[in-house]
């Protein structure tokens, strides 16, 4: 018999796990020829979701949890769902229900015909706000202008990824993850469904803009190194601008004025010149930043415990 591991990072999501259960008992009631493992990451929450799921794993020995040392963010609360998975496909999905479970018998068929990655792409976003709808579809633009992986639109983490997928995802252990890019990264046979983002169970966003933009920077910086390019598109006109005006002022002093009118011309070229160096640094910054944090080659995440067992750090 085939498993199917369904990962779920769980943060602070007391209010949405009965019903995520119910929905999820359901679900693999009525996929009896497949064995099930459904693997809670918890990242750190303050409330009662760590308690609950091990209330769940009593009665149930296919609740399997990961209960992180602290919340280190829904990123490497995936990758260490994959860590621990042990089924033969991954299924991710969000604790608060708006990846609907019944979607899963149809990801599941396209798996069985071949398909490696099959991900949910939504056909509308029920419950959440314009602006953030807006700023969402801006991020896929850029990223995508930005490379020529194609990057599927529209789509969250919700989706089913073949045991070899896993493997190669587990492989990368970058630590400003942005999953995404990275799906779309290790390529292999994709398949795309459609659903309805339904609205939030119970309980509040973790979001907000400012996660939301650092998402994004990291997504873009981790996946192309284009804006670096930025800093050579910028210079070559630069140089050009300066090489004319430099001539320019040479040939007026020898043949009209025979003097420079410098002041102003020297406070413009300090702005001018400063403002992109700032720039440049900015960027060069940005990239240091990430080599820093790759050479420390720290562990992603820590674990507490692992379906009851304290985990050692050896
Ligand atoms: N989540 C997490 N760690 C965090 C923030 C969120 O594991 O630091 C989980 C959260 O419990 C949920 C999923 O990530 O299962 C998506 O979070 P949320 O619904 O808040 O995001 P949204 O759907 O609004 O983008
Ligand atoms: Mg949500």
């Amino acid at each position: 018999m085939k498993k199917i591991s369904i990962i779920i990072p769980a943060y602070n999501e007391e209010e949405s796990l009965p019903m995520l259960y119910d929905r999820l008992e359901k679900l693999m009631s009525s996929m009896q020829n497949y064995e099930f493992e459904i693997l809670f990451v918890n990242d750190g929450s303050k409330d009662k979701t760590i308690q609950l799921i091990k209330e769940y794993r009593e009665k149930d020995n296919r609740i399997c949890y990961v209960d992180f040392s602290r919340n280190f963010g829904k990123e490497i609360a995936m990758i260490a769902g994959l860590d621990y998975a042990t089924g033969d496909c991954v299924i991710f999905m969000d604790a608060d229900l708006q990846d609907p479970p019944e979607l899963i018998p149809e990801l599941v068929k396209y798996w069985e015909e071949g398909y490696d990655d099959v991900y949910a792409k939504r056909k509308s976003r029920a419950g959440e706000t314009w602006l953030k709808k807006f700023t969402s579809k801006m991020y896929y633009k850029v990223l995508q202008s930005l490379t020529n992986v194609p990057i599927q639109k529209d789509t969250g983490d919700f989706r089913l990824l073949d045991k070899r997928c896993v493997n190669a995802l587990r492989k990368m252990r970058e630590t400003q993850r942005c999953s995404k890019s990275m799906f779309s990264w290790i390529g292999y046979n994709k398949k795309e469904v459609l659903y309805d983002r339904d609205p939030r169970v119970a309980g509040k966003t973790k979001w907000n803009y400012k996660k939301l933009i650092d998402l994004a920077i990291d997504g873009i910086t981790s996946f192309t190194t284009s804006p670096l390019r930025i800093s050579t598109y910028l210079a070559i006109p630069t140089f050009l601008a300066l090489f004319i005006y430099f001539i320019y002022v040479i040939c007026k002093m020898i043949l009209v004025t025979h003097k420079i009118d410098a002041y102003q011309a020297i406070i413009l070229l300090i702005l001018f010149f400063s403002g992109i160096q700032i720039l440049l640094f900015g960027i060069i910054g940005e990239y240091l930043g990430r080599i820093f944090n790759e050479t420390k080659n720290r562990p992603l995440y820590l674990v507490n415990e692992y379906n009851g067992k304290r985990e050692e750090n050896e």
